[in-house]
């Protein structure tokens, strides 16, 4: 599933591509997503438009129009962006496609069609349905201790289940919870409102630069997304923890932890993330 870092990293690829071209025309061969697709909206407010800037909140894509509308696009469990040559062959499962006045266009494929296209009009971007109840970006300046400790006092519920509610923040999913707690020594099962400052200062750092790391990674990599996978990135060879249950751990040597929280598994590191797990 594409995580915030790779929806950064798919963002910046379409920003280097996307701008100042218009979009001539809209074919939608699916309407069946997350929520239908409109094709009345898509057609009324996004065809003939010219993009301006290319925008991200949370894991939705926002490609800003010259009418001031915006298209949004999430990715959901499989979505994929591929901007290619319109000659390239159709595959079956390429079901909205973006077609430019040049030479290219831009297709969203959707196997499992959790994903999502939608069409914002002018001026109703703040009030929008999705954007509502997000808590703030993790690599915003709200994004502080201070805000983390505020949202957290008194609660007992698990700082990794903490961490994974959009409510609180949005985009720390499951691996990027479980590598931040990691990086910041500190049990996946704590209690939220048993962390004391100086852990929430060392967590919201560990937050930041995973996703930072993550997207520089996902960066480098880019060069595909003319014509490959849409750009997902590679985190996955940096990971201290996450899906390494029974190896040894990459600071103390320790064997990895895999532990089921709400329905997700968390990895950890029983000796470097212990002493955070005090009993009261
Ligand atoms: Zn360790």
């Amino acid at each position: 599933m594409p995580e915030l870092p790779e929806v950064e990293t798919i963002r910046r690829g379409l920003e280097r591509v996307l701008i100042g071209q218009r979009i001539r025309q809209i074919k939608v061969r699916e309407t069946r997503f997350r929520q239908p697709v409109s094709v009345f909206k898509l057609q009324k407010w996004v065809a003939g438009q010219q993009v301006e800037a290319l925008h991200r909140r949370a894991k939705y894509l926002l490609c800003e129009l010259k009418n001031h509308s915006h298209l949004v696009i999430h990715l959901g469990m499989s979505g994929r962006l591929l901007y290619c040559k319109k000659t390239l062959p159709l595959q079956k499962h390429d079901h909205i496609r973006f077609i430019f006045a040049n030479d290219h266009e831009l297709r969203f494929c959707d196997p499992r069609r959790f994903g999502m296209v939608d069409a914002v009009p002018p001026g109703q971007l703040a009030d929008y349905v999705h954007f509502q109840n997000l808590g703030p970006e993790p690599l915003s300046p709200d994004f502080t201790a201070a805000y983390l400790a505020g949202r957290a006092q008194k609660l007992s519920r698990p700082i990794k289940n903490f961490l994974m509610d959009a409510a609180i923040v949005v985009g720390v999913g499951n691996i990027y919870a479980s590598e931040s707690l990691f990086r910041a020594g500190i049990n996946p099962q704590k209690p939220s409102g048993k962390l004391r400052h100086p852990e929430w200062a060392k967590l919201a750092r560990a937050i930041r630069q995973t996703l930072k790391h993550s997207i520089a990674t996902g960066g480098t990599t880019l060069n595909d997304f003319h014509n490959s996978d849409g750009g997902m990135g590679y985190f996955q060879q940096h990971l201290m923890v996450y899906d390494r249950a029974g190896e040894p751990c990459l600071v103390c040597k320790n064997k990895i932890r895999r532990i089921v929280q709400a329905g997700r598994s968390s990895f950890y590191c029983p000796r470097c993330q212990k002493n955070m797990l005090r009993k009261k």
